[in-house]
């Protein structure tokens, strides 16, 4: 780096102390924003590390990068500048509830008992002695680590410990978030606000967007789009008030199943594969079965792609949590890949020949059909059908299937729209079944029509009140295949105790299991309650009457939401 950056770590030091002296937003924009024009003025060069700085950080978070190291270390690091033992520091950091204070205040009495004179700290020192500590690897790595460490806090004065110490944690402590930094990049250089946020929804790199916005200003910022290597906030989802009506919201929709796992953000550049979280947490060394599936399965060009992973036992999705055991993994990897076997399910591109954000979506699901080749059943597109307002019986289907499949349900997504990072929006909604599932019992149903005139199509169903009375709640008409509907009829029939035209009445005996997207108030219904969206998940031949649900429950879920 350049020899002329000078700049002491103590200037950056007492603006984190300025901004912990203050609770309020505004103060803490100007104080940053002063600081960063002084920096943009004085030493360019290292606006973009402060700014990052500035949050406590010495990489983005996204960045595969990470200092890697833990408390115990820093501890022992202060010990042994402050000449005290471990024990102490560890006891200090309990009653300060903070290593930083523990480590200012140890220092300070080591100062007081020595005379040293110490070369000032640059920011520049910290942050290149922080950034080395992250190459070192391998053997005696941790001593190394160690060592730098020790360096910097000889160096250090108490306050300047403190923050070392918390900027080795991540965990800077003077209240100020990525908004506070945009606004203070807007103030101090004289840009729009609207246009720092594009800049940072698209790059996720506060130093790169503060840097653009002194050197080229709104223009710059404008210019600035999303790149491979950099994840991108992802567009959320809104709930759907019902398929009919967001649909007709639309137009027509293309509605898909709603996978239920983890999301992610898969990005090749050159030849590297990165896959982030939504979070934007790089853990492509926890899935490398998915980096696999990537490069086999798409071009080797620089492209951005977006799914959920889910875990499958048998060709099954199971329970979310697992996955939580492999992204999270840093050891054991390749024995936990065939513990808990992933698959993706791949449902948008955001680049792909140039920035895509802006392509409608059903343009976009067509680029993705076009360059994923399914080559095994690891990795798959999302399964989708168009919707038109006459057609809603096939997002029904969709809904069934996907529930029966042990999936969450469906999303709706507007086939006009562009992809809009980070907003939760109208243009993609999500209709999921409730997690808790209700056991309730066959009281009635409805016969079909023409061809299923001799098979009961909807059924009555109920739960139990305190009396051990039976209320209605919901018809249920799906989620039953022909064998299963035919199976069902023939349980149910010598229950039948009346029968008025289409509808019967049915002996409560026969109990299932049912899920639905939500509870609703409904004068329809005895309980007082329906269910939207009910879909016949089993029979439950394993439990009995006295097991089914109730309209507590069912009242109590209701006002639990
Ligand atoms: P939820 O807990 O309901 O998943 P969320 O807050 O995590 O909600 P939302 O944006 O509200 O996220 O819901 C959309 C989520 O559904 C996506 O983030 C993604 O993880 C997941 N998902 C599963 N299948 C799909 C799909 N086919 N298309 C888009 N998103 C999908």
């Amino acid at each position: 780096m350049n020899s002329k950056i000078n700049m002491k770590y103590m200037e950056l030091v007492e603006v984190y102390e300025a901004l912990d002296s203050t609770t309020k937003r505004l103060e803490k924009t100007s104080i940053l924003a002063k600081f960063f024009k002084i920096m943009g003025n004085e030493e360019p060069e290292l606006l973009p590390i402060v700014t990052l700085m500035s949050l406590g950080r010495i990489f983005p978070t996204w960045s595969e990068e990470e200092l890697g190291l833990g408390s115990k270390l820093l501890m022992k690091a202060i010990s042994l500048v402050a000449g005290v033992g471990p024990d102490d520091v560890e006891n200090m950091t309990r009653d300060a509830g903070d290593i930083g204070l523990a480590a200012e205040t140890l220092l300070k009495r080591k100062q007081q008992s020595t005379l040293f004179a110490r070369q000032p700290l640059t920011i520049e020192k910290v942050h290149s002695n922080l950034i080395k500590i992250t190459k070192i690897s391998g053997n005696r790595a941790q001593n190394k680590k160690m060592e730098i460490l020790r360096e910097l806090f000889s160096s250090a004065s108490p306050k300047e410990a403190k923050y070392i110490t918390r900027t080795v944690l991540e965990e800077l402590r003077v209240g100020v978030g990525e908004g506070t930094i945009k606004d203070a990049i807007s103030e101090a250089f004289e840009v729009e606000k609207t246009a720092v946020e594009r800049a940072h929804m698209l790059t996720n790199d506060l130093g790169l967007v503060a840097e653009v916005a002194k050197e080229e200003g709104e223009e710059g910022l404008g210019k600035l789009t999303l790149k491979p290597g950099k994840p991108v906030k992802p567009m959320l989802a809104q709930l759907s008030p019902g398929i009919k009506i967001s649909v007709e919201e639309m137009g027509w929709a293309l509605c898909e199943t709603k996978y239920d796992g983890i999301r992610v953000q898969i990005h090749r550049l050159g030849d590297d594969i990165n896959i982030f979280t939504r979070r934007l947490e790089n853990i492509s060394n926890a899935v490398p079965e998915i980096v696999e599936y990537i490069r086999k399965s798409l071009p080797a060009c620089d492209f951005i792609v977006e799914g959920e992973i889910i875990v499958t036992r048998d060709g099954k999705p199971i329970s979310f949590q697992y996955i939580l055991q492999r992204v999270r993994r840093k050891y054991d990897i390749e024995k936990m890949r065939e513990k808990v076997p992933l698959k993706l399910y791949l449902f948008d591109v955001l680049y792909y020949d140039g920035p895509q954000i802006d392509t409608p979506f059903e343009e976009r699901r067509r680029i993705l059909e076009s360059i994923v080749t399914v080559t095994e059943h690891k990795l798959e597109l999302s399964s989708q059908v168009k919707t038109t307002p006459e057609e809603i019986w096939k997002a029904e289907d969709l809904f069934t299937a996907s529930i029966k499949g042990g999936h969450e349900g469906i999303m709706i997504k507007d086939p006009h729209a562009p992809y809009m990072p980070g907003i939760r929006g109208k243009k993609m909604l999500k209709l999921k079944a409730v997690p808790e599932t209700l056991d309730l019992v066959i009281v009635g149903g409805t016969y079909g029509k023409g061809r299923r005139a001799h098979v009961i199509g909807s059924y009555l169903l109920a739960v139990r009140d305190e009396n051990n009375d039976f209320k209605t709640l919901a018809h249920a008409a799906t989620g039953l295949d022909d064998n299963m509907l035919i199976e069902l009829s023939r349980m149910v029939e010598p229950l039948i105790v009346k029968k008025m035209g289409r509808k019967v009445e049915i002996t409560p005996s026969i109990i299932l299991e049912i899920a639905y997207s939500e509870i609703v108030k409904s004068p329809e219904y005895e309980s007082g309650y329906s269910l939207r969206f009910p879909v016949v998940k089993r029979i439950r031949e394993d439990i009995g009457l006295d097991d089914i649900d109730t309209v507590e429950r069912v009242d109590s879920m209701f006002k639990e939401v």
